[in-house]
């Protein structure tokens, strides 16, 4: 199965080890991983790459899955390496919602919380 966030990867190289529990190593590699868990309605992931201090409850991420997720592209990152404790995301995502496709457009904080990456969260 290819992985929902790049067409080219396979989801065993690509998102998968870090749903299976594997540390993302940047931000953009965790904004990746957070796209393919909505596409494959992964609750748990969400929740748990999601900031404790912004975080909504597991219920409400459960119900807000009605979205068909078509396709992400990465437009720009800051800081976010291996060496940093903050980063920026910013990207396209493309959906099938009411009345045809739709585009989300969001810059994404993220930061580190317990030595790995997790998202704070985004301006639209
Ligand atoms: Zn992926």
């Amino acid at each position: 199965m290819k992985c929902p966030c790049s067409p080219q990867k396979d989801y065993a190289d690509c998102c998968e080890p870090y749903h299976l529990g594997a540390a993302a190593p940047s931000a953009e590699i965790l904004m990746r991983s957070r796209y393919s868990a909505y596409v494959l309605n992964k609750t748990n992931y969400l929740y748990k790459s999601w900031s404790q201090s912004t975080r909504p409850t597991k219920k409400s991420l459960k119900q807000d899955q009605a979205n068909q997720w078509l396709g992400l592209e990465i437009i720009r990152t800051e800081q976010g390496t291996v060496l940093d404790s903050q980063g920026v995301v910013e990207f396209k995502a493309s959906y099938l919602g009411d009345g045809g496709v739709h585009s989300l457009h969001e810059i994404s904080r993220f930061i580190r919380e317990n030595t790995r990456w997790v998202y704070l969260d985004g301006e639209y």
